[in-house]
């Protein structure tokens, strides 16, 4: 970890770019991290939204919200609104779940190495809650290659303005 990300981790707060609801970046700021108790975010979340971002659950695929939208917009995080994906980074993998081949800033989500379920997998994660969003995976179209399979449950969909 670099000495900088070290140091904003001690105080508390993390660096987001920070996206308007026409999908424009309108900056980047130092905001507070969001870190609640289980049994507060066991309160406020919906349980679906509990169970994944939270417990690192996975919807079953073809049952979210959002692997068929095709709409313009930002997809923000379920539990603390920060910007996460574009559609224009959006393609149907055919997994049944909404796929991105990146983030809409490098800044904004976290990528953390998962040994569960006897696998290695790449898991995401807000980079200001620290909710769980899904994998990513080396098979995604150009330009990046990768594939970002996310829940629905995680996303907050805003249809461009
Ligand atoms: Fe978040």
């Amino acid at each position: 970890m670099a000495t900088g990300t070290m140091a904003m981790a001690e105080k508390g707060k993390v660096k987001v770019a920070v996206f308007d609801d026409a999908g424009n970046l309108t900056g980047v700021e130092e905001v507070p991290r969001i870190a609640k108790a289980d049994a507060e975010w066991k309160a406020e979340l919906p349980e679906a939204v509990y169970l994944v971002m939270r417990k690192k659950g996975t919807e079953r695929a073809f049952t979210g919200r959002y692997y068929q939208n095709h709409e313009e917009g930002i997809y923000r995080c379920a539990s603390c609104g920060t910007a996460l994906f574009s559609s224009k980074t959006k393609f149907d993998s055919g997994t049944g779940w909404p796929s991105f081949y990146e983030p809409v800033h490098q800044l904004n989500v976290k990528v953390e190495s998962d040994l569960s379920l006897g696998m290695e997998r790449d898991e995401v994660v807000c980079a200001r809650c620290h909710g769980h969003l899904g994998h990513v995976f080396p098979d995604g179209p150009p330009p990046t290659g990768m594939r970002y399979c996310m829940n629905s449950a995680a996303l907050l969909f805003v249809r461009r303005k």
